[in-house]
């Protein structure tokens, strides 16, 4: 009987160990209540069968033909459960292990034979007493008389409600044996104390959490996830289908000098400025911003410095000799050339676009279902949406140039259009645009590249919760072909190359 506790290495789980004891407690008690109600059914069972069994008009239509079946199986169970009783008292205090198993047998062998009478007899009888009084009406067919009725003509002195009183207390005395019947036959047959018995008193129990429970549960744990799902791709869609706002701006107008109108104030300085390196060597111990200063005292100072016919030329050697080289950066508000000791403190508020680009990375729509978890519990990137946006609150240290400090006044208004630049790169990021030279847009869990005409899933690399907001584009409708990562050629203000290109990406 091994087998029982678990085939091969696979054992069972392991529930309480059980106690014989108990069992035999329990059956001793529950043979001990049912006695007097067995034998009570027992006699009356038999007086019904031999009413139905002596009269066969009772069986015949139009009243039930398994009339006397019915009785018959409730009369032999019943009876033989009386008998088995006794017999019962006597056995569970002798049997001992696996014969209670067998006791437990016979029991559920009894139960099965009363259930199935039972449940015949309760197609032609009443649920409840008291609805005989309606017996003589009850299932009348035609001109023949109710079965109780007929039934009540076999016997004298009783009527047709006397007759149907006797078959529904049997009925109803044959359920409640059949429920002691199956309790003593379910400690029986769940008797075996090892703990990894299949047979183990506890199991049944288990079973009931597992299907009672379990069941719904995992139900709700697998339409939880992919419900999530559809209501988060949902939202994507819809802003998809609103579409984008387009961002444009507004290119600042090429400087077209008037040769005519230019008046020379100081010929020795613009003589200077005019030779390339004498000007480049006066710039290496100016800053870009001074430089831009310089150009705007006058015209011709302006021509001299940045010549027209010269410009893109003039600009990238002005840009290369200006400002301190280990601190040469750009100017997070307006992108201009800047270092350390060109630069001033600004408190301002974060800004969430710069916060976006840094930390938040795409995930390919496959490895975001997967991070949804089937629990009802959410977990990981699914437990809760990214919340970093609430140090964008904070007062932090901004190091601009110094136009852009003086606009910082109206932090607001500089920090908007910031704002403006950042939500055009994250579209631009969002088709791969930008991106350093040899990277491609890629799932920052599988590696896969990222395709276009594909929804994009945001999710936060300092708190791994996903990033929904409206910054970001929900969809991604082409990818970016690998030249436009390529800079735009301008003017001295406008940069170089792209904006994405003068931020960490890691
Ligand atoms: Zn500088
Ligand atoms: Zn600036
Ligand atoms: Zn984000
Ligand atoms: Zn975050
Ligand atoms: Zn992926």
């Amino acid at each position: 009987m091994s087998c029982l506790t678990g085939c091969g290495s696979y054992k069972h789980a392991k529930m309480p160990e059980a106690d014989e004891k108990g069992t035999v407690g329990c059956i001793l008690f529950l043979r001990f209540c049912e006695v007097i109600v067995v034998g009570i059914l027992a006699f009356a069972a038999k007086d019904n069968y031999q009413l139905v069994k002596d009269h066969d008009q009772l069986s015949r239509p139009p009243y039930n033909k398994n009339v006397i079946l019915s009785q018959e199986l409730l009369y032999a169970g019943s009876m033989a459960a009386f008998g088995w009783t006794f017999v019962g008292f006597g056995l569970i205090l002798t049997w001992k292990g696996w014969a209670i198993f067998w006791y437990g047998l016979v029991d559920l062998t009894l139960s099965l034979v009363m259930a199935v009478g039972a449940a015949m007899q309760a197609s032609y009888l009443p649920a409840t007493l008291t609805t005989c009084k309606k017996a003589d009406t009850w299932q009348v067919h035609g001109d023949y008389p109710s079965f109780f009725a007929l039934a009540a003509s076999y016997r004298s002195r009783e009527d047709a409600n006397d007759r149907c009183h006797s078959f529904v207390l049997v009925w109803i005395l044959g359920v409640v044996v059949i429920v002691f019947q199956m309790l003593i036959a379910y400690i029986g047959i769940f008797s075996d104390i090892r703990e990894y018995s299949i047979l183990n008193p506890y199991r049944p129990f288990a079973w009931f959490v597992v299907i009672v429970f379990g069941g719904p549960y995992w139900l709700a744990c697998a339409t939880v996830r992919r419900s999530r799902f559809l209501y988060r791709l949902l939202k994507k869609v819809a802003r998809q289908l609103r579409g984008c706002k387009p961002i444009e701006f507004e290119k600042p107008p090429k400087y077209v000098p008037n040769y005519s109108g230019i008046k020379i104030s100081n010929p020795k300085l613009e003589n200077i400025f005019n030779i390339e390196h004498l000007l480049l060597p006066i710039a290496s111990n100016l800053h870009y911003d001074d430089l831009i200063n310089l150009s705007l005292t006058s015209k011709s100072v302006r021509e001299a410095v940045f010549p027209a016919g010269d410009y893109e030329h003039r600009v990238r050697k002005l840009k290369a000799y200006s400002c301190n080289n280990n601190t040469k950066s750009r100017c997070e508000y307006c992108n201009k050339q800047v270092c350390a000791e060109c630069t001033q403190c600004a408190r301002m508020p974060g800004l969430a676009g710069l916060r976006h680009l840094q930390l938040c990375r795409p995930s390919c729509t496959k490895c975001y279902f997967k991070s949804i978890r089937p629990g009802l519990r959410r977990t990981a990137i699914d437990k809760r949406q990214c919340r970093c946006w609430v140090s964008d609150a904070s007062m932090q240290d901004h190091w601009i140039c110094a136009e852009c400090y003086a606009k910082s006044k109206f932090g607001f208004e500089l920090q908007a259009a910031r704002e403006r630049r950042y939500k055009k790169q994250l579209r631009e990021y969002a088709q791969g645009i930008g991106l350093p030279d040899g990277q491609k847009l890629e799932c920052r869990t599988c590696k896969t590249e990222m395709q276009g005409g594909s929804v994009r899933w945001w999710v936060c690399s300092r708190c791994f919760g996903e990033c929904t907001s409206h910054m970001h584009p929900a969809h991604a409708r082409v990818m970016a072909p690998g030249d436009l990562e390529k800079g735009e050629e301008g003017d001295a203000e406008a940069p170089k190359t792209s904006w994405l290109k003068f931020f960490q990406w890691n």
